[in-house]
């Protein structure tokens, strides 16, 4: 008896209707669904050409019958619902029976099929919707359904589709974070016979997560839980010396579906305010079950957003939880090694160190002391600070300078500031894309996400200076770096010119355009971060080498840096 049967016309009628097919990665999305709504412990995707010419799921799980094989690509033929009121708590990933209707409608499609009670599988063949073939053939039990020639019967649709580096970088991603929401299934996802990710299943979210992003990252992980309101929150997040100028990092599920849930993302993201520093985005896993009937599913035509019904309180409980994964528990929000990187003496400074989990980096400045700076025709280009320099009071809450400068108290923001000043040292490099041997290359350690994205663009970030090189399977030597950006860009700083490149545009864009994204990427990853305690010397460097900007008074952001008190304003407000 099968399991598969086709909605009738009411329920049809409450579904949201829209396209479910639109490129590679919704197709790889629907596929892993249904091996996870089969019961599969073990799902294995192949792709070749972004998903473009193949994209294959094979899968261990319950596997269909002969005559539900046939129904499977009949559109609105579910296994998974009977009537519209099912819509109302909807307990699969799937409910529509529709995908593999309109993944055959636009490819040719194979599944092959066997009942793990079974004696022997079953295979079917369709192209462009219409059934070549159904026939016995002998598989293993569980699924595999390939995906060959999408939209080839559709060239409008095809000629939309994202670049191929784009969508497999895209692949990449949503693998990962089908791995991380479903710790207990092991993923393999394979190009060419290459593994792109490799996620053991077993059920660890620490072992998937060292799978996706990497033994780096992972060490920083700190596990979310919390509950109330018969709702439930539970996952990882990264610790903020570990973050990421996107938002690649982030995984969300709703009772095991993965959504792009923004009010889910903004809660998350709210428990990191005054950790990160401006345009960072953290990096974490989150998971959140709540009764089926709280959640409506069906309002997208992918479902990738939702609707709660409570969405206060799933925010509340989601930023509780990881607000208290951030700041409870031992060690608290400390935040690994932060080097200096104004030292006061005059000359130049070098050596190694090792941040975090074991990147290391050269560490190189050659910033003039104050005074042998501090010549006429340096200080004070168009900023009058000349004859007053700054006279350093302190620091306000490890962020921002005090300086008392002839009447005026000077609030500056130091992160601001110091980015400024990287910002046109390498702005002043005559021709930025030289590339520069490093006296130490730089290990990274890579993601998997991003190493494909390194073996993506390897033209473009070559012609911007950057020489690396495979150092075992999940480790890259960068060796030459762009000149001038040699000891201040750290591995962390070259995995996020990695993830910018991944998030599209810079690989496109003019080279002009590229350089000056690279040199502010560069400088702001490079420069003091707030939180970092500085002493007057540094203080007074820094203030010193602002003062020989061209523009000292905003951060290559184009934000202002620099507050300036009139000494008399306080006097009046004192009611002097
Ligand atoms: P839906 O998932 O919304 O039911 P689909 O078009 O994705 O619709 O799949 C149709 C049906 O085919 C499913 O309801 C399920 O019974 C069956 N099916 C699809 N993929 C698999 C799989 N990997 N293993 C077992 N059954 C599957
Ligand atoms: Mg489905």
């Amino acid at each position: 008896m099968g399991k598969i049967a086709v909605l009738d016309d009411e329920t049809i009628g409450h579904i949201a209707a829209g396209e479910v097919v639109e490129r590679p990665l919704s197709v790889l999305k629907e596929l892993v669904e249904n091996a996870l709504d089969a019961g599969a412990t073990a799902v294995t995707v192949e792709v070749a050409d972004g998903g473009r010419d193949l994209l294959k799921v094979g899968d261990d799980g319950e596997g269909m019958d002969a005559a539900d094989l046939a129904l499977s690509v009949v559109r609105h033929a579910t296994s998974k619902l009977a009537r519209a009121d099912d819509l109302r708590h909807v307990g699969t990933l799937g409910f529509r029976g529709e995908a593999l209707a309109s993944i055959a409608a636009v490819s040719r499609l194979e599944i092959r099929t066997r009942r793990s009670g079974e004696v022997t599988g079953h295979r079917l063949v369709a192209e462009g919707g219409n059934i070549l073939a159904l026939e016995e053939n002998g598989c293993p039990p569980g699924t595999w359904i390939s995906v060959q020639d999408l939209f080839y019967n559709t060239p409008a649709r095809k000629s939309f589709l994202p670049s191929v580096r784009t969508e497999r970088a895209n692949l990449v991603e949503m693998a990962g974070a089908f791995s991380l929401l479903n710790p207990r299934v092991s993923f393999r996802l394979l190009e060419g016979g290459r593994a792109l990710l490799a996620a053991p299943g077993g059920g660890s979210y620490l072992e998937a997560a060292v799978a996706v992003h990497g033994p780096e990252v992972a060490a920083s992980l700190r596990p979310v839980s919390g509950r109330g309101a018969g709702m439930e929150v539970s996952g990882l997040v990264a610790g903020p010396e570990v973050s990421r100028a996107g938002r690649s990092g982030q995984a969300l599920g709703v009772n095991g579906r993965w959504v792009q849930s923004y009010q889910l993302r903004l809660a998350a993201e709210n428990a990191y305010i005054g950790t990160l520093p401006g345009g960072r985005r953290p990096i974490f896993c989150l998971s959140v079950r709540v009764p089926p009937e709280e959640v409506d599913v069906n309002v997208h035509p992918t479902k990738q957003e939702i609707r709660f019904r409570r969405l206060r309180e799933v925010q509340g409980l989601v930023y509780r939880a990881c607000r208290e994964a951030l700041t409870g528990g031992v060690g608290g929000m400390a935040v690994i090694g932060s080097p200096r990187r104004f030292p006061t003496g005059a000359g130049t400074t070098e050596g190694v160190r090792t941040v975090g989990g074991g990147v290391q980096r050269t560490f190189t400045a050659h910033e003039p002391s104050l005074t042998a700076g501090a010549t006429p025709e340096r200080v004070g280009s168009g900023y009058g600070w000349r004859p007053d320099l700054p006279r350093v009071i302190g620091q306000l809450c490890r962020s921002y300078i005090l300086a008392e400068v002839g009447g005026f108290l000077w609030v500056v923001d130091q992160h601001a500031a110091h980015e400024r000043v990287y910002y046109e040292a390498f702005a002043a490099e005559p021709d930025q894309t030289v590339a520069q041997r490093l006296l130490v290359p730089l290990t990274v350690e890579m993601p998997p996400v991003l190493w494909n994205v390194w073996e993506n663009w390897g033209e473009e970030i070559a012609a911007c200076g950057f020489l690396a090189e495979p150092f075992g399977p999940k480790t890259l030597l960068v060796r030459c770096v762009p000149a001038g950006l040699a000891g201040l860009l750290d591995g962390t700083g070259f995995l996020d010119l990695l993830e910018h490149l991944s998030q599209g545009g810079a690989g496109e864009e003019p080279s002009g355009r590229r350089d000056r994204l690279f040199r502010r990427m560069a400088a702001c990853r490079a420069a003091v971060k707030a939180k970092d305690e500085l002493s007057l010397g540094e203080m007074n460097a820094l203030l010193e080498q602002l003062s020989r900007c061209r523009d000292p008074h905003t951060c290559p952001h184009g934000r202002p840096l620099l507050v300036k008190l009139p000494v008399e304003d306080l006097a009046r407000r004192m009611g002097r």
